[in-house]
C-alpha cells in the first residue's frame, strides 16, 4: 500500500469512527451497494404488535385531545417559548418519556409506536417536536441506552415523567459538522474521583431549561499524549456551569430554547461517565440514529398538514372563475406532496423497526432517512406556499412559520451535505474492499490472497449478471418490483463503475458521491412504498373489502421515484462537473484574494 492509500484508509476509518458506521454486516442499504435485495429488512411491511396498537391508539387519542385544547403553535412562535403547562401535558401523556422502560417510570413505546406520536406532534408545532426530540430522542438517549443500572435509577424516573428535562450538549464553535473536533477538555482529578470540565458549548436545545445535560468532553487517553471523546452527565446545579445564553434569538421553532453555555472547572464525577471512557463518540452517534429517526416522522406529519393545507385552499379559492385545484400546475404540487407524504411516513415505519427489531448497522438508513424527509419537507412546504400566493406570505397563515420552522431541518443533526457523503462512502466500502482485494491480488499474487480474491471476484461478478428479486405478493406489483430489481442491478453496475473508473480519489468527489447518495435513498423510499403499499392491498383482500384501497399516491412516488434514479444514474457520466468546478474555483480565488 502507497503513502497515498494508507493515508486514504485512514480516513475512510476515522470517519467511520465518526459516524459510527459498525462493522460490515449486510444490512438493507448495504446490500443495495452490493446488488442485493436484502429482503428481510424491508419486507413484509412492519406492524405494531395488536397489544401495543390498542394501548398507541389510546395514547394518540388523548395526546390529540391535550394539542387540540392546550397546543397553540402560532403563539409559541410569537412568544419564543412553550408553556410549562404544554410541557406537562406532554409529559402527562407519557410523551417525555415514551420508549423508557416502564421500571424506570416510562411507558416503554418501542421505536415504530414513538413515531407515531411524534409525527402528530410534527402536524402542529415545530417547536414542540424540536423540544421532546431534545428531551427524549437525543437528550435521555445515553442514558437509556450506555448508563449503567445505578445511572438509570437515579436518573430516569425524573425524566421519564418530565419532572425533569433533558438535553444533549455535542456542538461547539470548533465542532458543528466536524463533530470529532470537540475541544471541550475533561482532566481527571488526582485521586482520580471526578474529571474537571471547561470549555464552550453552542446551539444547545434545552440547555437553560434542562436539569441534565449529556455533554462531550476531551479526556486523556492513559499512555498516550492523544485525548479521546467521553460522554459525561452534567447537571446546571454543579459549580462553575453558566449559562451564557440562555435563548439565542433565532429564525425557526422559536419556541425552543437553544443556548450556550461554560463550564469553568466543573467537577463531574466518575460515576457519572456515559458508556466507555473514550468512547464518547460513539455514544454521540448512536444517540443521533434516534434522532434522525424521530427526525423522520416529525417531517412526516409537517408534510400531512401541507397536504391537508394545499387540498383546502386549491378547493376553495377561486381565480379564473375556477378553484385552483382545477389548474394542472396547482394539480402537479398536490400530487406530488401526496406521494411524499405517503412515502415518508413508509421510510419511517421501517427505520423505526429496524431499531425495535434490534437489527444492527443500521447507520445508513437513519442518515437516508434524515436526508430523504427533510428535503422532501422542504419541497412540499414550498409547493403549499406557492399554491397560496400572496396569502403564505402574510403571519396569520401558518405557512410562513412552517418555512421557517423546516430550514433547520436540512442543518441540525448532521447537515445533509455530511450525510450524503457519508452514505455513498459508507456504502460503497464494501464493494470498494472487494475490488481491492482483486486488484492487490492482480499486482502481487499469493495463495492466502488468491482465495479472498476469488470470493470478492465471485461476488462482484454475481452482482453484475444476476437482476435481484424483489418479492412482492400482490399481482399488480410485479412491474413495479421487476423495475426496482433492475434499478438495483443498474446502481450496482454505476457503483462498481465510479470504483474503478476514480479509484480513491473517489473519496474527495462529492459531486459522484452526491449522485450515488441520492440514487440510495430513492432506492430505499421506493422499496419502502412497495413493502407498504404490498401490505396495504394484502390487508384489504384479507379483509374482504370490495373497493381496492387508493393506490394513487404510492404509485405517483414510485414512477417519479425511478425516474429521478435514472436521471442521477445518468448524470454520472453526463454533467457538467467539469465547468461547475472551475466556476467555483474563480468564485472562491476572487473572494480570497
Ligand atoms: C436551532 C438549532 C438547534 C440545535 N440543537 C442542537 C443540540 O441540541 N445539540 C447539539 O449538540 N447541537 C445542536 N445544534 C447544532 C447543529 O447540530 C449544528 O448547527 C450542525 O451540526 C452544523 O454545524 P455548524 O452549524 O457548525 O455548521 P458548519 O459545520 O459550519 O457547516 C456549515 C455548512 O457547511 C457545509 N458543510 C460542512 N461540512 C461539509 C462537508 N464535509 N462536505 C460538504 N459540505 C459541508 C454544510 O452545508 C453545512 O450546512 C443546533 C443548531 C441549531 C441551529
Amino acid at each position: 500500500m502507497n503513502k497515498l492509500d494508507a493515508q486514504r484508509q485512514k480516513e475512510i476509518q476515522q470517519a467511520e469512527e465518526l459516524l459510527f458506521a459498525g462493522p460490515q454486516a449486510l444490512g438493507f442499504a448495504k446490500g443495495l451497494f452490493q446488488g442485493h435485495f436484502v429482503s428481510d429488512w424491508v419486507m413484509p411491511y412492519p406492524r405494531i404488535p395488536a397489544a401495543q396498537q390498542t394501548e398507541l391508539d389510546e395514547t394518540l387519542r388523548e395526546l390529540r385531545q391535550f394539542l387540540d385544547e392546550h397546543l397553540d403553535a402560532a403563539e409559541i412562535d410569537r412568544q419564543a417559548d412553550i408553556p410549562r403547562s404544554v410541557i406537562d401535558g406532554l409529559a402527562r401523556v407519557g410523551v417525555l418519556g415514551m420508549t423508557a422502560p416502564k421500571e424506570y417510570g416510562g411507558r416503554g413505546f418501542s421505536q415504530m409506536a414513538n413515531c407515531k406520536v411524534l409525527e402528530e406532534i410534527g402536524r402542529r408545532c415545530a417547536s414542540t417536536s424540536v423540544f421532546v426530540n431534545a428531551h427524549h430522542s437525543i437528550g435521555i438517549r445515553a442514558l437509556l441506552l450506555f448508563g449503567t443500572r445505578e445511572q438509570k435509577q437515579q436518573w430516569l424516573p425524573k425524566l421519564s415523567s418530565g419532572e425533569q428535562l433533558g438535553s444533549f450538549a455535542l456542538t461547539e464553535k470548533e465542532a458543528g459538522s466536524d463533530a470529532a473536533n470537540v475541544q471541550m477538555q475533561a482532566r481527571p482529578s488526582e485521586d482520580g474521583s471526578h474529571f474537571i470540565l471547561n470549555g464552550e458549548k453552542r446551539y444547545i436545545t434545552n440547555a437553560a431549561i434542562a436539569h441534565e445535560l449529556t455533554v462531550m468532553a476531551r479526556t486523556p487517553v492513559p499512555g498516550s499524549d492523544k485525548t479521546a471523546i467521553t460522554a459525561f452527565l452534567v447537571t446546571p446545579d454543579m459549580p462553575g456551569f453558566e449559562i451564557l445564553e440562555a435563548r439565542m434569538p433565532k429564525m425557526g421553532i422559536r419556541g425552543t430554547a437553544t443556548g450556550r453555555f461554560a463550564l469553568h472547572d466543573v467537577k463531574v464525577p466518575k460515576e457519572n461517565i456515559l458508556g466507555t471512557i473514550g468512547k464518547g463518540l460513539k455514544v454521540a452517534l448512536t444517540v443521533l440514529d434516534f434522532g434522525r429517526t424521530t427526525f423522520g416522522a416529525c417531517c412526516t406529519g409537517a408534510a400531512k398538514t401541507c397536504l391537508e393545507l394545499a387540498v383546502q385552499h386549491a378547493n376553495t379559492r377561486k381565480q379564473f372563475n375556477k378553484t385552483l385545484g382545477n389548474f394542472e400546475l396547482v394539480k402537479k404540487k398536490i400530487a406530488r406532496i401526496a406521494a411524499d407524504a405517503y412515502a415518508m411516513e413508509a421510510m419511517t415505519t421501517v427505520t423505526a423497526s429496524f431499531i425495535d427489531r434490534g437489527l444492527e448497522d443500521y447507520m445508513l438508513e437513519t442518515a437516508m432517512l434524515k436526508v430523504f424527509t427533510t428535503e422532501r419537507l422542504w419541497e412540499c412546504i414550498n409547493d403549499v406556499f406557492q399554491i397560496h400566493g400572496g396569502a403564505a406570505y402574510m403571519a396569520d397563515l401558518p405557512l410562513e412559520r412552517m418555512m421557517r420552522d423546516a430550514r433547520i431541518n436540512q442543518i441540525g443533526e448532521g447537515a445533509n451535505e455530511v450525510l450524503t457523503s457519508f452514505i455513498a462512502l459508507v456504502g460503497m466500502r464494501g464493494p470498494g474492499m472487494e475490488f481491492k482485494e482483486i486488484y492487490d491480488t492482480m499486482m502481487k499474487p499469493s495463495r492466502d490472497r488468491m482465495s479472498k480474491a476469488w470470493a470478492a471476484g465471485k461476488n462482484r461478478l454475481g452482482a453484475t449478471i444476476r437482476v435481484p428479486d424483489v418479492p412482492v405478493q400482490s399481482d399488480e406489483l410485479r412491474a413495479h418490483a421487476r423495475q426496482l430489481g433492475r434499478l438495483i442491478w443498474r446502481f450496482n453496475f454505476a457503483v462498481n463503475r465510479a470504483l474503478i473508473t476514480y479509484r480513491e480519489p473517489i473519496l474527495d468527489m462529492q459531486l459522484v458521491q452526491e449522485r450515488i447518495a441520492n440514487a440510495a435513498m430513492d432506492l430505499f423510499a421506493s422499496t419502502c412504498v412497495l413493502s407498504r403499499l404490498d401490505s396495504e392491498i394484502q390487508f384489504a383482500r384479507r379483509n374482504g373489502d370490495a373497493a381496492p384501497p387508493d393506490h394513487s399516491a404510492a404509485d405517483l412516488f414510485l414512477r417519479q421515484s425511478f425516474r429521478r434514479i435514472r436521471g442521477f444514474l445518468g448524470a454520472l457520466t453526463d454533467n457538467d462537473d467539469k465547468a461547475l468546478l472551475a466556476t467555483a474555483k474563480s468564485c472562491l480565488a476572487k473572494t480570497a484574494s
